[in-house]
Formats: structure tokens, C-alpha cells, sequence
């Protein structure tokens, strides 16, 4: 089966109040330039016998468009040489606003990324900085308008929702400026106040409001709405696209197909277990320089696990799990072994069945972890 590569760069400008992902403040060029040298030694050493093909390739962080061009050509060239990258591979980057020129983005697109995934999160100064961006909602638009410019004609919006203190109304300002700017793919967030982080910090001593889970179902209900009678359609919980822009790297981890993840914190599935490296970027970069293995840990998936991701991770396609193709995959009939279950979830309104397909009815898709928790 064709692979999805995906490369974690670790760095950001300054940390965001509410992040705990494994990001480190970019401080010397030095250090981005070492983590690069082990980034690509882990690549390499990971070649298959035969080059494997792939046609995704997604820079995920952090904020990889703190990489020079130069970085970034290198890094691609390693995963050339370890996978069959396909002509029309969707190469994705992540990029954050205020964090590139005009020339940076001309490089990219030289490079052959065709994708450019932006956090703009919100349109609100307010909220930004509440977040501590470290950019404002001018960055933002400045950037997509240089975006354009440079070419990039696939690029997606990520949004957040539910943080404190913001309203139905401040959410659809936000959307109806994201649609105004008209993306080609938007990804919505439901703020997850994290325990260790300033925000939660914040929250619990009082100095901000803790954010309101009904505002945000709200919000959800109203993007939902919005997007009717537009060019988006939903593909997933929480993505739209236009006809034909669906990220199909992330549509890999729903289907269950193989994606091979290289650096810090990088998770990999290789169609039977998952397995997943270092979270420390200092352990990660030695581990690779004294040419240890950066793998922190492994799950080989059980045939029952396989079933049951195979069930909750389709259900978040709009499109729901054809019965007769998930038979096919796993030999177990859906209806018959989780017949009390789904007869639970269909009254409850949450699941509903279409010709062969099973999929999340709208309210379903807001309480999702309650339909998934009976396959997971
Ligand atoms: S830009 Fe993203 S990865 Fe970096 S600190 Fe902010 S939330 Fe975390």
C-alpha cells in the first residue's frame, strides 16, 4: 500500500500559552541545523530494501517553516532516497504566520511543496494573545495574501474554538473572515486546556474563565450551518475542503494506511503496529548521533485492536465505514457483533446506517467518544 511520510521539526518562535506538544524555542541556528543532520541520518538509515513508494509528505511541528529552504531540500532529498515518492505526492508544510518571506516561500514551491497548512487559529488580536501567538490576525492575512502570491494554490486554515471567554458571535466574525479569504481546506480545534501549561495555570487561579464546552458545541453547530450552500463539503470531524483539496495525508491515518514518521516524537504505523520515538529533542538528536535507535516505545496491534481502530477511526470519515468492505478487511460482520450497541447508539441518535454504509449522524460527531468508545 502506498505510505504517507510524515517529519516532525520541533521548533517555534516562542511557545503558545496553551501547547503541549514536543516543540522547543528556536534559539540558534546551530541546534536547528543538527537536529536537521539527525532528522535526515534517521531517514536514511530507516531505507527498505526496496524504496517504498509514498505519495504524501507532511511537515508537521512546531512550525516548520522556521526551516531555511535549504534545510527543508535537504530533508526531501533523505526521504527520496528512502521512499518512491509519487510525481503528484502531496507535500504539506506547516507554516505559521509572521515566520516567512516572499523568497522562503518561493523556495518552498520549488522545493515541490504543494500544501500549505497555516495556523492562523483566529482573526481575534484579543484571542491571540490570550494564546500567545506570537502574531497578529495582520500577520495572518499578510501572509495568506504572500502565500498566494508565491504560488500555493491547496492551503488550509487551522481554526480554534472554545476558549475562554469568546463568543458565538466572536467565532462567526472569525469564520466569515476565513471564508472572505477563501482557502481551499479549513481545520477546526476545539481548545484542550492541557494540565502543565500556562493557560491552565491562568484558568486555575482565576485570571481567566474556563472555556465554555456549550459555546463551543454551538460554534461547531454553527460552522456546520454556515458551510451550507458553499463550496466546502465535510470530510471529517473536524475538516472541509473543496471538491477535491481533502488532506490525503491525514486521510491515511483514517483509513488505517501506513505512515512512517521520522524525528522527535514521531509516530509511525506500518499496517500492524505503531511505534513512536524519543519526546525529548536532546535525547532524539544523541540517540541518533551515537546511532542508537530514537523508537521510545511499540504497540504491536492485536487483530481485535486492528478491528476496533479500523471501526472509530473510519467513523470520523463524513463518509462512515462500508460494512461489506470492513467485513472483507477484518472478517467481522459490524451489525452482528455490536448489534446491542449500535441498536444503543442508533436510538440515542448518535450513528445511522445508509445503504451499506455506518457512519455519525451530526449529533454523533459532537459526542463522538461516546460512539467510539464501544469499538475502542
Ligand atoms: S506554534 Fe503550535 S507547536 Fe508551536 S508552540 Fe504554538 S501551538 Fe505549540
Amino acid at each position: 500500500m502506498t505510505a504517507g511520510v510524515y517529519l516532525h521539526i520541533p521548533f517555534c518562535k516562542s511557545r503558545c500559552s496553551y501547547c503541549d506538544f514536543a516543540t522547543d524555542v528556536y534559539r540558534e541556528s546551530g541546534a536547528v541545523e543538527r537536529y536537521v543532520d539527525a532528522l535526515c541520518s534517521e531517514i536514511r538509515s530507516s531505507k527498505f530494501e526496496v524504496r517504498r513508494p509514498a505519495d504524501t509528505v507532511y511537515f508537521g511541528g512546531g512550525t516548520p517553516s522556521l526551516l531555511s529552504p535549504m534545510q527543508l531540500e535537504r530533508i526531501l532529498a533523505a526521504v527520496n532516497e528512502s521512499f518512491d515518492i509519487e510525481g503528484d505526492a502531496e507535500i504539506t508544510l506547516e507554516m505559521n504566520p509572521a515566520t516567512v518571506t516572499a523568497e522562503t516561500l518561493a523556495a518552498y514551491r520549488a522545493a515541490d511543496v504543494n500544501r500549505a497548512s497555516f495556523g492562523v487559529q483566529t482573526f481575534n488580536d484579543r484571542d491571540l494573545k490570550l494564546l500567545a501567538r506570537g502574531h497578529d490576525a495582520n500577520d495572518a492575512r499578510t501572509t495568506f495574501r504572500m502565500l498566494r502570491e508565491a504560488d500555493f494554490s491547496n492551503i488550509s486554515f487551522d481554526l480554534i474554538i472554545g476558549l475562554p471567554g469568546q463568543k458565538l458571535d466572536d467565532w462567526k466574525r472569525n469564520l466569515d473572515e476565513a471564508l472572505t479569504l477563501d482557502p481551499e481546506h479549513l481545520s477546526l480545534y476545539i481548545l484542550e486546556v492541557h494540565e502543565a501549561t500556562p493557560l491552565a495555570e491562568q484558568i486555575r487561579s482565576g485570571r481567566r474563565p474556563v472555556p465554555d464546552e456549550e459555546i463551543a458545541a454551538e460554534m461547531y453547530e454553527h460552522l456546520l450551518e454556515r458551510i451550507e450552500g458553499t463550496e466546502f463539503e465535510q470530510y471529517e470531524i473536524s475538516n472541509f475542503a473543496k471538491p477535491g483539496f481533502a488532506s490525503r495525508h491525514n486521510t491515511k491515518y483514517w483509513r488505517l494506511e501506513p505512515v512512517f514518521g521520522f524525528g522527535v516524537s514521531a509516530h509511525s504505523f506500518d499496517g500492524a503496529s505503531r511505534y513512536w520515538n524519543l519526546r525529548d529533542t536532546n535525547e532524539y538528536v544523541a540517540a541518533i548521533e551515537h546511532e542508537r535507535s530514537a523508537v521510545a516505545g511499540r504497540d504491536d496491534l492485536s487483530y481485535e485492536k486492528l478491528a476496533g481502530e479500523r471501526a472509530f477511526l473510519g467513523l470520523r470519515l463524513t463518509s462512515g465505514i462500508s460494512l461489506t468492505e470492513y467485513a472483507k478487511a477484518t472478517g467481522i460482520d459490524l451489525r452482528e457483533k455490536y448489534a446491542a450497541d449500535l441498536e444503543r447508539l442508533g436510538d440515542a441518535g448518535l450513528i445511522e446506517f445508509a445503504g451499506d454504509k455506518l457512519r455519525l449522524t451530526r449529533r454523533g460527531m459532537l459526542f463522538s467518544n461516546e460512539v467510539f468508545s464501544v469499538f475502542a
